[in-house]
């Protein structure tokens, strides 16, 4: 299979640059994209999460395309998340335990705690006296049972990370973040590479597809209107300078500052197109006149976090 560019964590482990994203898919899409993106377009990573509720679907997936020798084992890195109501890490060990067995895994490649703030069982009401010091420990003890072969996090602050870092005893091995053309994320970017920690970014296209969600739980998650990123004037003059697409041109802007990217797509020709981004490169100048883009928007504000004192938006709400 061709070899893709990886990123190296701290613990040597080889974390593919390139992987395909699986939010807001059904069953039957998710099954159609996971085996397009990996027997057939040679997708080295898969991102899930226990709150995208196709964990199982990708697991039986997986698990018939190694049993036909179509793939191995160890051509897909795995990357999977545990939901709120499983950070409290009274819990998180055994809710661990619970995404290997969806998976049909004995190991995840990378797993990550997807909010900073911890919620009851029920996932509704707020564990406030749960730190993310408290949730990064559950996140080790993990790791130490050999359950992932690296640990990170999601959706958390540049102060929660620096302050997560000064207590860790495992170094945060990646942080998937927010991170697209309008909401570049340049201090998480510096305060990652001072304590060598590895960036995903999640929404690199814009997230244009996003629709409102419902959680099981009832609670609503709402996101911000903004303008379509891959409309961007600057962006479509790249796309027909180097006779990429547009898509291609936001994930090559992410991927040119050492960050990885998790497009999501079920159309097989974008699976195949989000993939085929290797063939070209921006220059330093070009990705600095797209870093100027003037406008700003943050896509994902999670309003139900507000109020809890581990909400790691809090500065940022109206
Ligand atoms: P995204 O990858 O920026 O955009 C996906 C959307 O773009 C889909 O609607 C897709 O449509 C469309 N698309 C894909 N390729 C395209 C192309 N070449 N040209 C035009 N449109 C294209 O957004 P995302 O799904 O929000 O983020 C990516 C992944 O990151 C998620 O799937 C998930 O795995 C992860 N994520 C993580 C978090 C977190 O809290 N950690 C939050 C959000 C997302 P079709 O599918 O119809 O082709």
């Amino acid at each position: 299979m061709p070899a893709f560019p990886t990123i190296k964590l701290q613990n040597g482990v080889e974390m593919p640059i390139i992987g395909l994203g699986t939010w807001q898919s059904t069953d039957d899409d998710v099954r159609k994209a996971v085996e397009v993106a990996v027997a057939e377009a040679n997708y080295p990573l898969i991102d899930t999460a226990e709150i995208y509720q196709n964990e199982e679907v990708i697991g039986n997936i997986l698990h018939k395309l190694i049993s036909e020798g179509k793939i191995k084992r160890e051509d897909v890195f795995i990357t999977t998340k545990l939901w709120t109501h499983n950070l409290n890490p009274a819990r998180s060990l055994e809710a661990a335990r619970e995404c290997l067995k969806r998976l049909q895994l004995e190991k995840v490649d990378l797993l990550l705690c997807h909010m900073p703030a911890s919620f009851d069982v029920g996932g509704t009401e707020h564990e406030k006296d749960v730190t993310v010091e408290d949730v990064w420990r559950g996140m080790e003890t993990i790791y130490d049972a050999g359950l992932a072969r690296a640990i990170g996090v999601s959706n958390w602050s540049v102060e929660q990370v620096e302050r997560v870092m000064k207590t860790a005893k495992v170094p945060i091995h990646n942080v998937q973040n927010e991170l697209y053309l309008y909401w570049p994320q340049h201090e998480l970017a510096e305060a990652c590479k001072k304590h060598g920690i590895s960036i995903t970014s999640y929404g690199s296209l814009g997230s244009p597809g996003r629709v409102n969600f419902t959680l099981p739980t009832g609670q609503k998650l709402d996101w911000a209107s903004a303008p379509n990123a891959l409309e961007d004037p600057k962006v479509k003059e790249l796309a027909e300078k180097y006779k990429k697409s547009p898509a291609q041109v936001l994930l090559r802007y992410v991927i040119e500052r050492g960050i990885a990217v998790i497009p999501k797509s079920v159309t097989p020709s974008r699976i195949h197109e989000n993939l085929n981004v290797f063939d070209f490169k921006l220059t330093q100048e070009e990705v600095k006149a797209l870093d100027a883009v003037s406008h700003r928007q943050r896509l994902f504000l999670q309003p139900f976090m507000e109020g809890h004192p581990e909400d790691p938006f809090k500065s940022e709400r109206v």
